[in-house]
């Protein structure tokens, strides 16, 4: 199958970054796929919150619509089994003795990009968009543009295909994210990516605060709350 390239896989989960990748994708590609992972995590209920965004989206922007593919979800238990971290075990969520908190879990970008370029291949597809950031971001050494620009190069190497990794969020504070949903779809984005994305570690829903829903202590939602404020008060 020859390489499409006005077609893009983007790493789906459910959560604020990702969403607005996918309608960063939807901006800019003719045709758009999803790819999310079911690793064990303890907030796999972003994973529902996917069909909630996605009805929005399309119903928001029938341009949009027209352009959503198909919905891939890969289950990998794996990670969960052989990762000792807060965000597949209930422990509590603490700064490690090598400076990263307990939440990074080894390898799980670099195994989500390696999935979603393997699907890409069978798909045809060589765009591929994720929502790694080095701004604003937990410190995590796979979300860091270096790594993905030697994934980038090991995954088309690997694969005899010139893959194209897409970070559009890598140089953005959460404001500036907040700014770009707004920039790509209005208010009407901001409010479905505020109502209906999943952020929290914990995976809980039932508060809604001002940014959106979740337990509002884990660094996840400090990063999100912190990041709405900045927006709403206009900074980023
Ligand atoms: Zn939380």
């Amino acid at each position: 199958m020859s390489e499409q390239d006005d077609t893009a896989l983007v790493l789906f989960s459910g959560g604020q970054d990702s969403t607005t990748c996918l309608a960063w994708a939807l901006d800019r590609f003719a045709r758009v796929e999803t790819i999310g992972f079911a690793y064990g995590q303890r907030h796999a209920i972003e994973l529902d919150c996917r069909a909630r965004l996605l009805e929005g989206l399309a119903h928001m922007r029938p341009d949009w619509a027209a352009k959503l593919g198909c919905e891939h979800t890969l289950d990998i238990p794996t990670l969960a089994a052989i990762s000792e971290t807060a965000l597949t075990r209930d422990v509590a969520i603490e700064i490690g003795a090598d400076g990263l908190p307990n939440t990074f879990v080894p390898g799980r970008n670099l195994v989500f990009l390696t999935f979603a370029a393997a699907l890409a291949y069978r798909r045809g597809i060589r765009h591929i968009v994720g929502g790694m950031c080095e701004t604003d971001y937990s410190g995590y050494p796979d979300c860091r543009d270096e790594t993905i620009k030697a994934l980038q190069t090991a995954l088309s190497l690997g694969m005899a295909r010139s893959f194209e990794l897409h970070t559009p969020l890598m140089w953005l504070s959460k404001a500036a994210t907040w700014q770009l949903a707004h920039d790509l779809g209005g208010r009407g984005l901001v409010d479905l990516i505020r109502d209906q994305s999943h952020t929290c570690y914990l995976g809980e829903r039932g508060a809604r605060h001002d940014w959106g829903h979740g337990c509002g202590q884990c660094p996840a939602c400090e990063l999100r709350a912190n990041g709405w404020h900045a927006y709403v008060g206009g900074g980023s």
